[in-house]
């Protein structure tokens, strides 16, 4: 038996913000990061709209990048205290995700993070509050998803959550909130949504109700990212879409290893950080060529569909590598770990263990070719170098 699990209400259009107002509860937590939303006045907008609604309001702020187990245990012991009846999650990917994992802790405190990372073993939610989800990028669309991502500092850690329980009950796609997105971000958190697209539509779990969303989603990348990039506002609010489909795909459908390098290269190397979408831009044509052995027929599909021309899959298949390698080109994404900046020394000594990590990660295992930590290692350094793919 097979699950599909949607937000059971999902507001979008400019200033779809408002439906704060007609929300029915009574004590509303909001849990938001560090600033852009005060700074923009969007905070203000939610709190007021809220309180129109009658409700008594409480602020949990600064919930920093990749949040951590301790922002976690602070968020649920203010929701403990405070008693919400609505959890109200707004900004990047990280305060939401945090808010996922906040609301857990909340209505089991005894449960730990051990218990939480068995994928599909939460506790049934809802029994204190119900979670409503505002992104402010287009990108990770944690929204819609399963998922949410919580990092151990001390033990060197993340935590990868993953579970129909925190998937929001509403999600509200206001594109007025992404219209403050730097252009840096938009690009980066633009690839990261086509490659989520892609991918949930060539994964192993991919079914007959997340494939024309991943398909959709990927057809608006392709036609407004670059304008959202240069700062139209018409294209970034199709993007704000674009990226919340391409997440009830891939929180259906799953992912696979573009995921899977980005996720273990991410932090690796001294050289810097590597942005999680800049990393999957990277990643996602040398890992298309590797698993087109397997998924040739899927990824054709991909690019017949967005209108490409070739004779034969092997034909498509190079031709969407293409288009995506021209996307990167407009978004000033480089081709290779090499033109990252990543020191060749560093990448070489560590190669070995990332491969090997990579291959341990939750997302290898709907990927449509089965790879070993020999082959990952080799893909790892055609990514590095920019050579081909040949096996
Ligand atoms: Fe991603």
């Amino acid at each position: 038996m097979n699950r599909f699990t949607l937000p059971r209400d999902l507001y979008y259009g400019k200033g779809s913000l408002q439906i704060l107002k007609t929300l029915k509860g009574h004590k509303a937590i909001v849990v938001v990061g560090g600033g852009s939303m005060k700074k923009f006045g969007f905070l203000e907008k939610v709190e007021n709209y809220l309180k129109e609604a009658n409700f008594e309001v409480q602020l949990f702020e600064n919930v920093e990048p990749d949040p951590s187990v301790e922002t976690v245990m602070r968020g649920a012991e203010a929701m403990r205290a405070f008693q919400p009846d609505w959890i109200i999650a707004m900004g990047g990917g990280s305060p939401i995700d945090a808010a996922k994992a906040m609301w857990a802790f909340y209505e089991y405190p005894q449960t730990t993070f051990e218990d939480l990372i068995t994928p599909f073993n939460f506790p049934e939610l809802r029994q204190k509050a119900r979670f409503l989800a505002i992104p402010s990028t287009s990108g990770t669309a944690t929204e819609v998803t399963a998922f949410s991502v919580i990092t151990d500092y001390a033990k060197g850690i993340k935590y990868p959550l993953a579970d129909f329980n925190i998937t929001p009950d509403i999600a509200v796609v206001d594109p007025d909130l992404a219209e403050t997105m730097p252009q840096k971000l938009t690009a980066h958190t633009g690839m990261d949504a086509l490659t989520h697209a892609i991918e949930a539509y060539v994964s192993t779990l991919h079914s007959p109700f997340t494939d024309p969303l991943a398909l959709k989603a990927i057809a608006m990348v392709f036609d407004y990212l670059t304008d959202s990039y240069q700062g139209n506002m018409e294209a970034r609010e199709q993007m704000h879409y674009a990226q919340c489909m391409a997440g009830m795909a891939f929180s259906n459908a799953l992912l696979g290893i573009t995921h899977s390098m980005a996720h273990k290269t991410g932090a690796a190397f001294s050289t810097g950080h590597i942005p999680h979408g800049c990393a999957n831009a990277i990643y996602l044509p040398y890992v298309i060529q590797f698993n087109a052995k397997n998924a040739s027929k899927r990824y054709a599909e991909i690019a017949k569909s967005i209108g490409l021309q070739g004779n034969n899959d092997k034909e498509l298949v190079d031709a969407l590598c293409n288009k995506i390698d021209e996307y990167n080109v407009k978004l000033n994404i480089p081709k290779t770990l090499k033109d990252f900046g990543i020191s060749e020394k560093e990448f070489n000594d560590k190669v070995k263990n990332i491969a090997q990590l990579a291959v341990g990660d939750a997302c290898t295992g709907s990927n449509p070719r089965p790879i070993t930590p020999k082959e990952m290692e080799q893909l790892l350094i055609c990514t590095y170098y920019g050579t081909k793919i040949d096996f």
